[in-house]
């Protein structure tokens, strides 16, 4: 039978010491009196465990920063932790902390008090969102024409969801300023705290607007001694979008599905469909909007033909099918060029 070296008690022995002999006196943990939790004075997040992080209650970051300062004896094994938070004033937080360890195969709880004091800072990113730091600006245009406040808008709205997806993966990117162009021909300048997120987006609307990107840098020497680049994001959209009637090599076409290096265009007499690149396309020339397509109320439908009220002059008017033409209600989309209207030969 084991026994113990201290006391002579027989029984289960543990680095040659009973139960009572081997923990009297032995503390297998400890807190600091004080843990100080930085706390960003502008955007409210708190410092803990290295990272920056927006946390609702403040008796939760008070409870997670003392269970994070607890420190272990080598060979205690942490087993659980419980914390309470009672607030003193705004600042100062008392927190009560137990501790359950598992020490040579013994089951040790230890209590433990201490205050949390919040000390407010600045945190990386309201740093330099004050300093008016940048790496990267987009300078979205239009060719050829004024981008108009819709189209503005509109662009400025999908950069500010691509831009919170990038920043739902990294808390330091934020938008340093959007700028909205009051010369002739418009367009915003939005400019990011980092370039390279700046490239990603200006190729998403490159993608979705059938847009073309070109791209400067300038080296900025910062004052750490690392390099920094500027890097500017010129994207050009098209003067057409998508719905828009477009002259293209003498005919008219329905613009469709907008893409990074081609565009897709329905012939208005034939249906036929043709994807044109990009580059082709600043040949073409817009001659209406997605907003000059009318609708005109339908008098009869022959296999051939659809007759329609003329939606200006109320006139009767014969139009011949386009191939595979399929009407979807008691309209159909007019689209007039001069002397002529035309039947969309795609109606959804
Ligand atoms: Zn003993
Ligand atoms: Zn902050």
């Amino acid at each position: 039978m084991p026994f113990c070296v201290r006391c002579g008690a027989e029984g289960p022995v543990h680095r040659s010491l009973c139960e009572r002999c081997f923990l009297e006196g032995k503390h297998f943990s400890s807190l600091p009196d004080h843990v100080d939790v930085p706390r960003c004075g502008h955007c409210g997040d708190y410092l803990l465990d290295g990272k920056w992080m927006g946390i609702e209650a403040r008796e939760e970051v008070a409870e997670r920063a003392a269970e994070l300062a607890v420190l272990l004896e080598k060979g205690a094994e942490p087993v659980s932790a419980g914390e309470r938070a009672e607030r003193i004033d705004d600042a100062n937080y008392r927190v009560d902390v137990e501790v359950g360890m598992a020490v040579e195969g013994l089951e040790v709880d230890e209590a433990h008090t201490t205050i949390v004091r919040f000390k407010n800072t600045s945190c990386p990113r309201c740093n330099r969102l004050m300093g008016n730091y940048y790496e990267g600006t987009l300078q979205v245009r239009t060719r050829d024409r004024r981008m108009p406040d819709g189209l503005r808008e509109e662009i400025i709205a999908r950069i500010q969801s691509l831009m919170e997806a990038h920043m739902r993966a990294d808390r330091e990117l934020f938008v340093s300023k959007v700028d909205r162009l009051n010369t002739a021909q418009g367009g915003v300048d939005v400019v990011l705290s980092s370039s390279v997120v700046g490239r990603a987006i200006a190729h998403e609307l490159a993608d979705q607007y059938a847009a073309e990107v070109r791209e400067t840098a300038k080296l900025v020497t910062q004052k750490q001694g690392r390099d920094l680049y500027r890097v500017t994001f010129l994207v050009r959209l098209p003067a057409y979008r998508f719905g828009d009637i477009v002259r293209y090599e003498g005919r008219l076409y329905l613009v469709g599905a907008l893409r990074a290096s081609s565009t897709k265009l329905t012939d208005l007499r034939t249906a036929q469909a043709l994807m044109v690149s990009n580059s082709d396309m600043t040949s073409a020339k817009v001659i209406g909007r997605r907003e000059d397509v009318l609708e005109a109320v339908v008098v009869t439908e022959t296999d051939r033909e659809v007759q329609v009220l003329h939606p200006g002059t109320f006139r009767v008017l014969d139009l011949r099918k386009p191939p595979r033409f399929e009407r979807k209600g008691d309209t159909v989309k007019v689209f007039q060029d001069e002397e002529e209207l035309y039947l969309l030969p795609l109606q959804g």
